[in-house]
């Protein structure tokens, strides 16, 4: 399988090539150079699968001769081990036609492990076959950053630089990252500024010479494909026990950086019979306001009760462009550069025809979320967080005919956003033991101006060069 660019002009690489990679050399993002598809009886046969089988099953076409079947399986079992539910991600029914899949019962209690317990694994097994050391710069809103470093923690040959905007992350999620001490983590906390511009910052390192020719900077952000990839797998997971190939099913996806809401979008191209992907956004609404009118304007961002989703850049959507867009890199190119200018642009008309036939989308201000969570433990008895709340008020007013199951995908354990759960429902809902004394431990943390030059530096005078 080989990997292009978005941006039509980095020269393709294999699967592992991509993975070490992250972000392409002319800017754009990596996807594979088509899309495999399933039968229907091929997915027939993959029912009752357990989680990892089923994971090696549904990713060995895109990691093609970059692992053999047999060592995929192993890294899938090893990484799902790690889950604290033996069904990874278990499927919750809420009414007649709502569903739940959490995605939760990883380490760090969000989603994001799910992809990145298995591309700490990949970095590992690709590294160990050449003598080079690889720079993890990644940002994160909240989850992808405890996620990724509790993924490479320890790990050999791997350092990792995380950076998250000062104060805008919560309580648990920065002590899930501040708290590992482990000598390869590297937590910055930059001053002034927000997710979208920490963002700006690690996309920038990655075509900076001065940085690149020093060092080996890899990505963990979803502009990694491989974690795209791994979150394929449970749309399969799910729509195989709601009785997929024969039988549609739909998903709700609360939805920031467009990566999670794509994994869906594969996931009908390789043959799963999907009905909708409701793209839920809280007021950070610019996917919404781009699927809705074709307008892809950048807004300011406004701090919610759900972080992880206060996002008005939305990297992956690049992804769905070039697809929808008959994979024109060039044009692409273009289109992006004049975004990247003015912060603004519309979507082609076949870009807007082409995702009005799978995609709706939907916008939840703070109190359709406070009712969203009071709904599902009223009428269902879960405690559900601020992220999954906007997928799930999504889900409800859908207009979805009522035969087709609507999923919605729950991002994050309650337990991680406790002030907003209890200030809808009165419950306030407890850490699992897994994360043990997490407000007791000591923490790590530089705290840097939001300004390229100083974070370069500091990885530059911290970071292990590639050899
Ligand atoms: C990251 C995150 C999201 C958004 O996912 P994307 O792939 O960026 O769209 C939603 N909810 C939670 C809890 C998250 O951590």
């Amino acid at each position: 399988m080989d990997y292009i660019s978005t941006r039509g002009s980095a020269p393709a690489l294999d699967f592992e090539g991509a993975t070490l990679a992250g972000l392409a050399s002319d800017g754009g993002l990596y996807v594979p150079s088509a899309w495999p598809r399933f039968s229907e009886d091929e997915i027939r046969s993959m029912r009752g699968l357990p989680y990892a089988k089923l994971a090696a099953r549904v990713m060995q076409p895109f990691v093609g001769e970059s692992l053999t079947p047999a060592r995929l399986l192993e890294l899938c079992e090893a990484a799902y081990g790690r889950f604290s539910h033996k069904a990874v991600t278990p499927l919750v029914q809420l009414d007649e036609q709502n569903w739940l899949m959490e995605l939760f019962h990883g380490p760090t209690l969000a989603f994001k492990d799910v992809a990145l317990q298995l591309l700490g694994l990949l970095f590992e097994e690709f590294l160990s076959r050449s003598d080079r050391n690889l720079t993890i710069v990644g940002a994160t809103s909240g989850d992808t950053g405890s996620a990724a470093i509790d993924a490479v923690a320890g790990r050999a040959k791997v350092d990792v630089f995380m950076l998250h905007p000062k104060g805008r992350v919560s309580d648990v999620q920065r002590r899930q990252m501040t708290t590992v001490l482990a000598p390869n983590v590297h937590n910055l906390a930059l001053e002034g500024v927000s997710f979208d511009e920490c963002q700006a910052i690690v996309k920038r390192m990655f075509n900076d010479r001065a940085v690149t020719d020093r060092f080996a900077i890899g990505a963990v952000n979803s502009i990694n494909w491989a974690r795209l990839m791994a979150q394929v797998v449970y749309y399969f997971a799910t729509a195989l026990q709601l009785g997929a190939p024969d039988r549609v099913v739909a998903f709700s996806v609360p939805t920031g950086n467009f990566g999670d809401v794509f994994a869906g979008y594969v996931a009908q191209q390789m043959g799963l019979p999907i009905e909708k992907l409701i793209v839920a956004t809280n007021v950070n609404d610019i996917l919404h306001r781009a699927l809705a009118s074709g307008d892809y304007s950048q807004g300011t961002v406004t701090p919610t009760a759900a972080p992880s989703m206060d996002i008005q850049v939305s990297s992956n959507f690049e992804r769905l462009l070039f697809d929808l867009g008959g994979r024109e890199g060039s044009a692409l190119a273009a289109q992006m550069a004049g975004f990247e200018a003015s912060k603004a642009m519309q979507l082609t008309n076949a870009q807007r025809e082409g995702a009005a036939k799978l995609f709706a989308s939907c916008r939840a201000d703070a109190d359709e979320m406070a009712h969203s969570i009071r709904w599902a433990w009223e009428n269902s008895g879960e405690l559900i967080d601020p992220h999954t709340a906007c997928a799930l008020h999504g889900a409800r007013t859908s207009g979805i005919s009522p035969e087709v199951p609507v999923v919605t995908l729950a991002t994050a354990h309650p337990a991680k956003f406790p002030e907003a759960v209890e200030r809808a429902t009165g419950q306030r809902p407890g850490l699992p033991s897994r994360v043990g004394d997490l407000f007791e431990r000591e923490e790590r943390c530089a705290n840097v101006p939001g300004a390229y030059e100083t974070v370069a530096e500091y990885v530059t005078a911290h970071a292990v060069p590639k050899g």
